[in-house]
């Protein structure tokens, strides 16, 4: 499915504001964390005593693949996100940046595949708008961009920006940034060639 027109450019809007409350530039590893602590969300993880020994045994010891994290309502208001905290830092940092990508979208708690009226369509449309934004707060387009000027390869973006290899390789894909370089340098190229021969 594809995102709804001008999605992408909403993405970098709110990721602007976000990394200007975070008193970050565009290209600067965020911390997921110090957002969530920023709108008031706590980050509990699977080893809060209040959650039941059995179900945290199967998700950090038997399939410890199939919950990465999950964003809870709490009452009257507000609401905690929970992660596994025996997955590997970097997707431990994608995981809260999904969720808090939910909360700066406002999206409806409790929408999930299971949903009574069976509506798929729209869970995949805002899982698709949460791991747009996420992709966005974690790598912004200007800074993949920038990353493609200075050459750098996918591994670099992810060392830097602390982030997975895969995400790197898709934020340096989907934002066009190395084409976008490319055709610069091109340009550039051009420009110089023709007037080092009218210079000549
Ligand atoms: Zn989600």
């Amino acid at each position: 499915m594809a995102l709804r027109r001008g999605f992408r450019k909403e993405a970098r809007e709110i990721t602007r504001e976000v990394r200007a409350e975070l008193g970050i530039d565009a290209f600067a590893a965020m911390d997921p964390y110090a957002l969530a602590k920023l709108y008031g969300i706590e980050v509990v993880d699977l080893s809060n005593p209040c959650l039941p020994a059995e179900s945290v045994r199967h998700f950090t010891e038997e399939r410890p693949h199939v919950f990465s994290g999950a964003l809870v309502p709490l009452q009257p208001s507000g609401a905690l996100i929970i992660e596994n905290h025996v997955h590997h830092p970097v997707r431990r940092r994608s995981t809260i940046a999904h969720e808090m990508a939910h909360v700066l979208l406002e999206h409806p708690f409790g929408l999930t595949l299971t949903d009574e009226n069976g509506c798929r369509a729209g869970v995949a449309e805002i899982e698709e708008e949460a791991a747009e934004l996420s992709g966005e707060l974690l790598i912004p387009s200007d800074a993949a961009r920038a990353a493609a000027f200075k050459g750098w390869s996918d591994r670099s973006v992810a060392g830097y920006f602390r982030v997975s290899l895969p995400m790197a390789r898709w934020r340096m894909n989907v934002t066009g940034a190395r084409k976008i370089a490319a055709r610069s340098w091109h340009r550039w190229a051009r420009e110089h060639a023709v007037s080092a021969l009218t210079a000549g």
